[in-house]
């Protein structure tokens, strides 16, 4: 399976702000006990009984990209240079959460620009991909909300993202073949318009592995 989508598609948005980490605490883990007994399960069995609060630890930390703000991750880590060729950052590691099953998908991002006289530390971009990844979330949304704050924050000539990923909706529930990922791509500025730019990005992604 193979996607495309570019920065062009009208994706909805996700909020950029929401509730502190600690509010309403323990209302997850009731609904998760509730959840458990209507599976047919007894919460109260050894292995169920700190279940529903493990779960709701896990599903915060795994939603904590709610709670960060892509300006502050990228400011104070942006440099001025007069380097003008690609930057690469290839297979950072996503897990995220598919908003339609709450499942995760997983797989890499690679994340590519041509500075306009602002580059950025090169671990932010990744930490950028995980606040993205840390909501729930769609691929292709993930894939340009990453490409469109690197745009926003750094004004480059131009910026690409790739994210190949597995989707355990898809892959434990046998609805396509096994091995499949999908993959997306948002590509902006003179990644979009010239071709041998994302030859370039493209070739150096597949390169020397
Ligand atoms: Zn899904």
């Amino acid at each position: 399976m193979s996607k495309t989508t570019n920065s062009k598609i009208a994706i909805e948005e996700t909020p950029e702000l929401s509730i502190p980490d600690t509010e309403g605490s323990g209302n997850i883990a009731a609904l998760v006990r509730q959840m458990i007994v209507q599976l047919g399960e007894d919460p109260n069995r050894e292995g169920l009984r700190r279940t529903p609060e493990r779960f709701e630890k896990a599903l915060r930390y795994l939603t904590s990209g709610y709670r960060q703000d892509p300006a502050k991750i990228l400011n104070g880590a942006m440099f001025s240079v007069t380097y003008d060729e690609m930057v690469v950052v290839k297979d950072i590691e996503v897990y995220s959460l598919c908003e339609h099953h709450l499942l995760p998908f997983f797989g890499k991002c690679h994340v590519a620009y041509i500075p306009n006289k602002k580059v950025v530390g090169l671990s932010k971009i990744a930490r950028l991909v995980n606040m993205y990844a840390r909501r729930l979330q769609i691929q292709e949304r993930l894939t340009s909300q990453i490409a469109q704050t690197l745009e926003d924050q750094l004004s480059p000539q131009g910026v690409g993202v790739i994210v190949e990923a597995r989707h355990l909706c898809m892959v434990m529930r046998g609805v396509e073949k096994q091995n499949s990922a999908a993959m997306t791509s948002a590509m902006l500025g003179v990644f979009r318009e010239s071709k041998q730019t994302r030859d370039e990005f493209l070739s150096l992604i597949r390169g020397g592995k």
